[in-house]
């Protein structure tokens, strides 16, 4: 008999950040993750969680009744139902990080229900996942990046990311003189991803990568805009600094344009934007047939499963800042470079129904 989803639950928790932060074309001053709870008719319990508040009304005006009375183990069923659900109204966006928010919860539940993590139940062997470290946004002056940077090192990052993009990508002198602060201190034996979040144009981002031409840049992150296809190929098509891309992009179909367009060498989706687990993994086939690495943006807690598993995952995201501390109570370690995957069925993770309880959402 199946253990069928009899109730839907959703908590907007939002916090004000103790420090601010920005970067190229955005500032954050609070916080805020819309977590999903599933709930089976045994009483097991699959959590999910996601970016932003608008998408818990999303949640329970679009998507709980289509879910309530669901079998956990035909994720594939639940997501065509939803994806159906939201085709006139939007199949990117909040429709489809709403939508993430609830196959993660789903994923979760499926490896309550079999016994087994996630990882397990799609194919991987890995527990100990490689890291890059997200040193910082925009907002955090050079000499802190720098300092951050070391501390990283030794703590056994091979990987750091350093934003850029000042004065809304107008200042390549300053972007340069970031980046080369950071290469300076650590070395030739550190790779260094640089994201200019999308604000320079094509033309622009070509600069920069000459400019840059002597510090060895791993990667180039969203030079241009996400929709901007054909300029990622244009700065691509350079050979200067491998493209990087996809954090702002949707399911399979946006991941097929992406490779048909040949734009990317690293394909960036975020698993709680993409269309969740079941989704991502999808994705990741794409850009295997094309010989494109994956490396998710953001929640290593969910995309660490998925790296495990795809042949083509490349490496997880961290960041200093970890704003899912308060609601995830068993972060796991991450230690010489690796972030290890918790042994526990579903996703691994506790949850604190508790904290969260504070931020229950109803219509
Ligand atoms: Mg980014």
């Amino acid at each position: 008999m199946p253990d069928l989803i009899k109730d839907v639950e959703v908590f907007a928790v939002r916090r004000r950040l103790e420090t601010p932060m920005f970067d190229a074309n955005l500032k954050m001053e609070w916080t805020g993750n819309t977590v999903v709870r599933l709930i089976t008719e045994s009483g097991l319990e699959g959590w999910g969680m996601a970016d932003g508040s608008p998408i818990a009304e999303f949640i329970l005006r679009r998507f709980r009744e289509a879910v309530i009375g669901s079998d956990p183990l035909a994720n594939e069923e639940i997501w065509s139902r939803m994806f159906q659900l939201i085709r006139p109204s939007g199949r990117k966006g909040v429709a489809l990080i709403a939508m993430s928010a609830i196959d993660i919860a789903v994923w979760d539940l499926r490896g309550k229900l079999l016994g087994l993590p996630v990882y397990r139940l799609l194919g991987g062997a890995d527990r100990l996942i490689p890291v890059y470290a997200s040193v910082g946004f925009l907002s955090m002056p050079e000499d802190e990046v720098v300092e951050k940077s070391l501390e990283y090192v030794r703590e056994g990052i091979k990987t750091l990311k350093i934003k850029i993009g000042y004065d809304n990508g107008r200042n390549i002198a300053a972007d340069v003189r970031r980046v080369k602060k950071v290469r300076d201190a650590v070395g030739r034996g550190i790779e260094i991803i640089v994201d200019a979040n999308g604000v320079y144009d094509a033309a622009t981002a070509v600069r920069f990568a000459k400019a840059a031409a002597d510090m060895d840049i791993s990667l180039f992150e969203e030079p241009t805009h996400a929709d901007d296809i054909a300029g990622l190929r244009r700065i691509r098509d350079t050979g200067l600094i491998p493209v990087a891309s996809g954090e702002n992009e949707y399911t399979k179909y946006g991941c097929r344009d992406m490779v048909i367009a040949e734009a990317v060498d690293v394909l960036q989706f975020d698993i709680t934007r993409v269309g969740g687990v079941t989704e991502m993994m999808k994705a990741a086939a794409i850009a295997q047939a094309w010989n494109v690495k994956l490396a998710p943006h953001f929640y290593p807690q969910f995309s660490a499963h998925i790296l495990s598993a795809a042949p083509n995952g490349l490496y997880l995201e961290v960041f200093p800042e970890n704003l899912s501390k308060p609601i995830i109570t068993n972060q796991p370690p991450i230690a010489g470079g690796f972030y290890e995957i918790p042994e526990a069925p579903g996703m691994g993770l506790e949850f604190d129904s508790e904290y969260v309880s504070a931020f229950k959402f109803s219509l």
